[in-house]
């Protein structure tokens, strides 16, 4: 028995646990942004509510969503109810369908980037929040976010917290 059977049979006989991924390689097609997502893994959405994550079955590498609608999710990053796989596999239905995990759900802290934006030639700052693993995974949610120009002044935790830009002025949050 393997470790990743060993685990698997710890927690329970039948759930799997998705590993969360920094990032998926994307491509923009006429429709909107295609993800070619990583067998196992997941990422989150931040941006397309009700959907907040996007998971790539272990089985037949199709994408499914997460909606709010559908499923919750507790800080433990278990998903209810049981994940049914939609995806088919030369026609017929994949058939994946257990209880799962997204690793690292619950554990995230809320990050704030404020940044400046040009709208009809006119700058303005602006703030979004998002929960997020660390600065790096932030600066990654929002540049994935945000693919028009625009220039971040500061990235930080949501707790008393100041940034200073590159001209000197404090933007709180
Ligand atoms: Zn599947």
């Amino acid at each position: 028995m393997n470790l990743a059977s060993a685990t698997t049979r710890l927690s329970s006989p039948e759930s799997y646990v998705f590993t969360r991924s920094l990032e998926w390689a994307t491509k923009q097609t006429p429709k909107g942004v295609e993800y070619r997502g990583i067998p196992g893994s997941w990422i989150p959405l931040p941006k397309h509510k009700p959907v907040v994550a996007l998971i790539c079955c272990p089985a037949c590498n199709g994408m499914n969503g997460i909606s709010e609608q559908v499923h919750s999710i507790d800080r433990d990053g278990k998903v209810t109810p049981e994940f049914r796989c939609t995806g088919t596999v030369h026609g017929i239905r994949c058939g994946f369908a257990r209880p799962i995990y997204l690793a690292k759900w619950g554990k995230r802290t809320l990050y704030a980037v404020a940044y400046e934006r040009v709208i009809q030639g006119r700058a303005s700052a602006a703030i979004e929040y998002m929960h997020a693993d660390d600065q790096l995974d932030a600066q990654r949610q929002f540049a994935a976010g945000h693919p028009e120009p625009h220039h971040v002044a500061g990235i930080a935790p949501v707790v008393g917290y100041f940034v200073e830009d590159t001209k000197g002025s404090k933007l709180s949050v």
